[in-house]
This record gives structure tokens, C-alpha cells and sequence, in this order.
């Protein structure tokens, strides 16, 4: 069985569950070289997918991409809205009729994070979710040029995000409001890029059950 939307209810519970494990750390970061208010936006988010999510989990990926990707531009405020709504709409938008497999999914997540880096007009190492997602883009293309193993796959994908979370703590930051506060940004985990990896950490945690119970064949 391949992976499909019906995981959709799923995913979202797993994640609001473990943004919400982490809001006091989440929002502490925040609230040091941001405006505190990252959290809130994403779960605002998260409320109007899971509102629509027995919806969703009828829809083709193509169709939900762009059903996600609506709700986040009108539900989410803040820089964080527009680059969540970007990534899902240009999933949409470079989806085809081939069918969804590893090696297409890759493509299209890396053309996704393009139009990401281009909307937010950032690139890898300015201390924002990029520096996360960016080497998740690269280590899913790797994975599936190599034709690995999805459980491993996943496993290194959980790896690199938090690497590329951790790595935010002593960039400078030089995109969104932490960029006010120049050299006083340093020392510090940017709020978008942990809750990028908590997201993504969530979602492979899923798909990792789902592998274990036989409902997605590796
Ligand atoms: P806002 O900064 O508008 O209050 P949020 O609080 O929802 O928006 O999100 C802040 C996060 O968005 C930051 O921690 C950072 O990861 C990300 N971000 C902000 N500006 C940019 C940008 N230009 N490019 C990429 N990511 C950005
Ligand atoms: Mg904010």
C-alpha cells in the first residue's frame, strides 16, 4: 500500500501533539530574538487543517497540497504562514499525473523549498526553518537517488533536521525579525527552524508506524 492522504488525520494529531509538548520551549525562543508569537501561528494553522482533515483525507495528494496550502494562507499569520502556504501550493503546483512515488515526492519537495527560499527570499544558513528544511530537501533527493530504505530514510531524515535546527544557535540572523537585533541574535535556536524539525520529526514517526503495522509497504 502506498502512502495516502487518509494518514492526513493522523499527521496533523501528531503533530499538534508535539508542538504542544514543546510550546514552552518553542515560545521561550521566540520570544528571545522573535516576537513570541511563532507557536500561536502555527497551531492557528494546525486548528483549520485538522477542522478540514476528514476532507482532506479523501482528496489525492495533488488536491490536498492545494487544499493545505489554502487554509495555511488564510488561518496563519506571520512570516511562517506564507512560507508553510508556498511549500504546499508549489507541491500542488509541481505535482503530475505520474504516480506519487519516493524519487517524484523528492522532486517535487525540493522544487517546494525552492519556491520557499525564493518567497522568503533566504537561503541556508540566515538562521530561519530553511536552515532545516533546505538539507531535509537534500538528504531526501540523496536517499532517493540511492533507493534507500524508507525506515532509514526517515530515521535520517529526523537526524538532519535536528542537526539543522541545532545548527541555528550561533548563525547570525540576517531574514525576518531576528535580523533586528544583529549580532544579539547569536546563542539562540531559531523558533521556525525548531518547530520545522519537531514537524518533521512528527510525520516520520507516523510513517514509521504505519511501515511497522503493514500499512505502507516500504
Ligand atoms: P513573524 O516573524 O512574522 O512573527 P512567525 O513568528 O510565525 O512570523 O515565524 C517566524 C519564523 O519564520 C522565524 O523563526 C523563521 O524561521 C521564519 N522566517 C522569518 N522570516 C523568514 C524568511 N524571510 N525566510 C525564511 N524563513 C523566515
Ligand atoms: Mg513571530
Amino acid at each position: 500500500m502506498t502512502i495516502t492522504p487518509k494518514v492526513f488525520p493522523v499527521l496533523i494529531a501528531n503533530i499538534k501533539q508535539s508542538l504542544d509538548s514543546q510550546a514552552e520551549s518553542i515560545t521561550a525562543l521566540d520570544e528571545a530574538i522573535g516576537d513570541g508569537d511563532h507557536l500561536l501561528n502555527l497551531q492557528r494553522g494546525l486548528q483549520a487543517l485538522e477542522a478540514n482533515s476528514a476532507t482532506i483525507s479523501l482528496l489525492s495528494w495533488p488536491e490536498a497540497w492545494q487544499k493545505i496550502g489554502m487554509l495555511l494562507m488564510s488561518s496563519v499569520g506571520g512570516a511562517s504562514g506564507s512560507l508553510y502556504a508556498t511549500l504546499f501550493l508549489s507541491l500542488h503546483k509541481h505535482s503530475s499525473d505520474r504516480c506519487l512515488d519516493f524519487p517524484h515526492f523528492s522532486q517535487i519537495f525540493s522544487l517546494a523549498i525552492a519556491a520557499v527560499k525564493q518567497r522568503g527570499k533566504s537561503d541556508v544558513g540566515e538562521k530561519t526553518l530553511l536552515d532545516v528544511l533546505i538539507p531535509v530537501a537534500h538528504c531526501l533527493q540523496q536517499s532517493a537517488e540511492a533507493n534507500q530504505d524508507l525506515t532509514l530514510v526517515l530515521d535520517n531524515l529526523c537526524q538532519v533536521a535536528a542537526t539543522g535546527a541545532e545548527a541555528t544557535r550561533d548563525m547570525l540572523a540576517t531574514k525576518g525579525r531576528a535580523s533586528f537585533l544583529g549580532e544579539r541574535s547569536r546563542g539562540h535556536i531559531d523558533a521556525g527552524a525548531k518547530t520545522a524539525e519537531l514537524m518533521i520529526s512528527a510525520v516520520a514517526s507516523v510513517l514509521k508506524s504505519e511501515i511497522a503495522v503493514g500499512q505502507i509497504k516500504p
